[in-house]
Protein backbone atom coordinates (compact mmCIF):
# COMPACT_ATOMS: atom_id res chain seq x y z
CA UNK A 1 0.00 0.00 0.00
CA UNK A 2 1.47 3.85 -0.75
CA UNK A 3 1.44 5.97 2.15
CA UNK A 4 -1.52 8.89 2.22
CA UNK A 5 -1.10 12.22 3.30
CA UNK A 6 -4.19 13.37 4.17
CA UNK A 7 -4.09 17.67 4.20
CA UNK A 8 -6.73 20.25 5.33
CA UNK A 9 -7.82 22.76 7.74
CA UNK A 10 -8.46 21.97 10.99
CA UNK A 11 -11.80 20.33 11.17
CA UNK A 12 -11.61 19.47 7.82
CA UNK A 13 -12.37 15.83 8.46
CA UNK A 14 -8.64 14.30 8.14
CA UNK A 15 -9.05 12.11 11.60
CA UNK A 16 -12.57 11.62 10.87
CA UNK A 17 -11.50 10.09 7.46
CA UNK A 18 -8.28 8.54 8.03
CA UNK A 19 -9.86 6.08 10.70
CA UNK A 20 -12.01 4.99 7.39
CA UNK A 21 -9.54 4.64 5.70
CA UNK A 22 -7.31 2.36 7.89
CA UNK A 23 -10.14 0.14 8.58
CA UNK A 24 -10.73 -0.22 4.72
CA UNK A 25 -7.18 -0.53 3.72
CA UNK A 26 -5.17 -1.81 7.32
CA UNK A 27 -2.81 0.98 6.93
CA UNK A 28 -0.74 2.74 9.83
CA UNK A 29 -2.16 5.78 10.97
CA UNK A 30 -0.27 8.43 12.26
CA UNK A 31 -1.79 11.70 14.03
CA UNK A 32 0.44 14.71 15.31
CA UNK A 33 -1.99 16.52 16.95
CA UNK A 34 -3.12 12.50 18.92
CA UNK A 35 0.07 11.66 19.64
CA UNK A 36 0.72 15.43 21.47
CA UNK A 37 -2.03 15.50 23.01
CA UNK A 38 -1.17 11.70 24.66
CA UNK A 39 1.97 13.38 25.65
CA UNK A 40 -0.25 16.21 27.37
CA UNK A 41 -1.93 13.55 29.21
CA UNK A 42 0.97 11.71 30.23
CA UNK A 43 2.38 14.82 31.93
CA UNK A 44 5.71 14.25 29.60
CA UNK A 45 8.04 17.08 28.85
CA UNK A 46 7.00 16.79 25.69
CA UNK A 47 3.48 17.44 26.59
CA UNK A 48 4.30 20.35 28.71
CA UNK A 49 5.78 21.70 25.83
CA UNK A 50 3.38 21.18 23.51
CA UNK A 51 0.76 22.69 25.53
CA UNK A 52 1.47 25.88 25.42
CA UNK A 53 1.50 25.96 21.47
CA UNK A 54 -1.70 24.09 21.08
CA UNK A 55 -3.94 26.63 23.51
CA UNK A 56 -2.36 29.12 21.54
CA UNK A 57 -3.75 27.70 18.40
CA UNK A 58 0.53 27.81 16.99
CA UNK A 59 2.34 24.95 15.82
CA UNK A 60 5.30 23.72 17.28
CA UNK A 61 8.55 23.47 15.42
CA UNK A 62 9.46 21.88 12.88
CA UNK A 63 12.75 20.02 14.26
CA UNK A 64 10.83 18.90 17.40
CA UNK A 65 8.18 17.63 15.21
CA UNK A 66 10.13 16.33 12.67
CA UNK A 67 12.04 13.87 15.16
CA UNK A 68 8.24 12.68 16.65
CA UNK A 69 7.17 11.97 13.04
CA UNK A 70 10.31 9.58 12.13
CA UNK A 71 9.93 7.90 15.28
CA UNK A 72 6.66 6.93 14.55
CA UNK A 73 7.10 5.86 11.89
CA UNK A 74 9.58 4.04 12.37
CA UNK A 75 7.56 1.40 14.58
CA UNK A 76 5.14 0.80 11.51
CA UNK A 77 6.78 -2.60 9.14
CA UNK A 78 8.86 -0.97 6.77
CA UNK A 79 6.74 -0.74 3.43
CA UNK A 80 3.42 -1.02 5.25
CA UNK A 81 1.16 2.01 3.93
CA UNK A 82 0.90 4.94 6.55
CA UNK A 83 -1.74 7.93 6.78
CA UNK A 84 -0.28 11.05 7.86
CA UNK A 85 -2.98 13.01 9.53
CA UNK A 86 -1.90 16.91 10.46
CA UNK A 87 1.58 16.39 9.16
CA UNK A 88 3.23 18.05 7.29
CA UNK A 89 2.25 21.46 7.81
CA UNK A 90 4.76 23.79 6.79
CA UNK A 91 7.56 23.78 3.74
CA UNK A 92 10.20 22.45 6.08
CA UNK A 93 8.08 19.81 7.50
CA UNK A 94 7.17 18.30 3.52
CA UNK A 95 10.93 18.35 2.38
CA UNK A 96 11.38 16.78 5.69
CA UNK A 97 9.11 13.74 5.25
CA UNK A 98 10.39 13.27 1.91
CA UNK A 99 13.84 13.20 2.82
CA UNK A 100 13.25 10.82 5.49
CA UNK A 101 11.29 8.72 3.33
CA UNK A 102 13.50 8.57 0.43
CA UNK A 103 16.35 7.51 3.18
CA UNK A 104 14.40 4.37 3.28
CA UNK A 105 13.30 3.33 0.02
CA UNK A 106 9.93 4.72 0.44
CA UNK A 107 7.86 7.98 -1.03
CA UNK A 108 5.46 10.07 -0.17
CA UNK A 109 2.57 8.21 -1.93
CA UNK A 110 -0.36 10.60 -2.63
CA UNK A 111 -1.65 13.42 -1.06
CA UNK A 112 -5.34 13.78 -0.75
CA UNK A 113 -6.36 17.73 -0.24
CA UNK A 114 -9.79 18.01 1.86
CA UNK A 115 -11.30 21.54 0.78
CA UNK A 116 -14.23 22.21 3.36
CA UNK A 117 -15.64 26.61 3.79
CA UNK A 118 -14.80 27.91 6.74
CA UNK A 119 -17.97 28.80 8.23
CA UNK A 120 -18.72 25.06 7.71
CA UNK A 121 -15.21 24.11 9.65
CA UNK A 122 -16.11 26.87 12.89
CA UNK A 123 -19.49 24.96 13.14
CA UNK A 124 -17.86 21.40 13.36
CA UNK A 125 -15.43 22.64 15.62
CA UNK A 126 -17.48 24.26 18.09
CA UNK A 127 -19.77 21.31 17.62
CA UNK A 128 -16.87 19.40 18.65
CA UNK A 129 -15.99 21.51 21.47
CA UNK A 130 -19.10 20.21 23.03
CA UNK A 131 -18.61 16.80 22.38
CA UNK A 132 -15.42 16.06 23.21
CA UNK A 133 -13.79 18.81 25.13
CA UNK A 134 -10.50 19.45 23.59
CA UNK A 135 -9.22 23.05 25.00
CA UNK A 136 -8.06 24.47 21.71
CA UNK A 137 -11.69 24.03 20.10
CA UNK A 138 -12.83 27.81 21.56
CA UNK A 139 -13.91 30.54 18.93
CA UNK A 140 -10.55 32.35 19.95
CA UNK A 141 -8.76 29.91 19.30
CA UNK A 142 -9.96 28.52 16.75
CA UNK A 143 -9.63 31.46 14.69
CA UNK A 144 -5.94 31.49 15.63
CA UNK A 145 -5.71 28.18 14.10
CA UNK A 146 -7.19 29.57 11.01
CA UNK A 147 -4.93 32.13 10.45
CA UNK A 148 -1.92 29.83 10.54
CA UNK A 149 -3.31 27.16 8.45
CA UNK A 150 -3.63 30.00 5.68
CA UNK A 151 -0.13 31.45 6.68
CA UNK A 152 2.31 28.33 6.92
CA UNK A 153 -0.14 25.09 5.99
CA UNK A 154 -2.25 26.51 2.79
CA UNK A 155 0.80 26.74 0.90
CA UNK A 156 1.64 23.51 0.62
CA UNK A 157 -1.33 22.46 -1.11
CA UNK A 158 0.78 23.86 -4.42
CA UNK A 159 3.88 22.35 -3.16
CA UNK A 160 2.34 18.71 -3.64
CA UNK A 161 1.06 19.82 -7.10
CA UNK A 162 4.42 20.40 -8.08
CA UNK A 163 5.19 16.98 -6.48
CA UNK A 164 2.54 15.78 -8.66
CA UNK A 165 0.79 13.85 -5.66
CA UNK A 166 -1.85 16.12 -5.10
CA UNK A 167 -5.51 15.02 -5.21
CA UNK A 168 -8.12 17.72 -4.37
CA UNK A 169 -11.52 17.06 -2.60
CA UNK A 170 -14.21 19.25 -2.76
CA UNK A 171 -16.65 19.38 0.77
CA UNK A 172 -19.19 22.29 -0.98
CA UNK A 173 -18.97 19.92 -4.43
CA UNK A 174 -19.60 16.03 -2.72
CA UNK A 175 -21.92 17.76 0.44
CA UNK A 176 -22.07 14.70 2.63
CA UNK A 177 -19.66 12.53 4.73
CA UNK A 178 -20.92 9.14 2.97
CA UNK A 179 -19.87 10.91 -0.92
CA UNK A 180 -17.00 12.06 0.47
CA UNK A 181 -15.91 8.82 1.37
CA UNK A 182 -16.43 7.55 -1.75
CA UNK A 183 -14.54 9.80 -3.42
CA UNK A 184 -11.64 9.43 -1.29
CA UNK A 185 -11.91 5.70 -1.68
CA UNK A 186 -12.03 5.89 -5.55
CA UNK A 187 -8.96 8.30 -5.29
CA UNK A 188 -6.95 5.62 -3.09
CA UNK A 189 -7.88 3.10 -5.51
CA UNK A 190 -7.07 4.94 -8.56
CA UNK A 191 -3.54 5.53 -7.90
CA UNK A 192 -2.79 1.87 -5.43
P1 LIG B 1 -8.46 18.44 13.17
O1 LIG B 1 -7.99 17.36 14.07
O2 LIG B 1 -9.92 18.68 13.27
O3 LIG B 1 -8.04 18.25 11.74
P2 LIG B 1 -6.38 20.31 13.78
O4 LIG B 1 -5.74 20.02 12.46
O5 LIG B 1 -6.36 21.71 14.23
O6 LIG B 1 -7.87 19.82 13.73
P3 LIG B 1 -4.64 18.46 15.20
O7 LIG B 1 -4.08 17.92 13.94
O8 LIG B 1 -5.19 17.52 16.18
O9 LIG B 1 -5.81 19.50 14.99
O10 LIG B 1 -3.48 19.36 15.88
C1 LIG B 1 -3.72 20.05 17.09
C2 LIG B 1 -2.55 20.97 17.39
O11 LIG B 1 -1.33 20.18 17.55
C3 LIG B 1 -2.19 21.99 16.31
O12 LIG B 1 -2.99 23.15 16.39
C4 LIG B 1 -0.70 22.25 16.63
O13 LIG B 1 -0.55 23.10 17.74
C5 LIG B 1 -0.19 20.87 17.03
N1 LIG B 1 0.34 20.13 15.86
C6 LIG B 1 -0.19 19.00 15.32
N2 LIG B 1 0.51 18.59 14.24
C7 LIG B 1 1.51 19.51 14.09
C8 LIG B 1 2.56 19.68 13.15
N3 LIG B 1 2.72 18.83 12.12
N4 LIG B 1 3.39 20.74 13.29
C9 LIG B 1 3.25 21.59 14.29
N5 LIG B 1 2.29 21.51 15.22
C10 LIG B 1 1.41 20.48 15.13
MG1 LIG C 1 -7.28 15.59 13.84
Amino acid sequence: MKNIIIFGAPGSGKGTYSDEIVAKYNMGHISTGDVLRAQIKAGTELGKTAQGYIDNGQLLPDELMIDILADAYDKFPAGKGVIFDGFPRTIPQAEALKKMLAERGHDMGMMIELVVEEDVLMARLLNRAKEQGRADDNEETIKKRFAVYHSQTAPLSEWFAKEGIRNTLAWAELGSKEAMLEAIFNTIEKQA
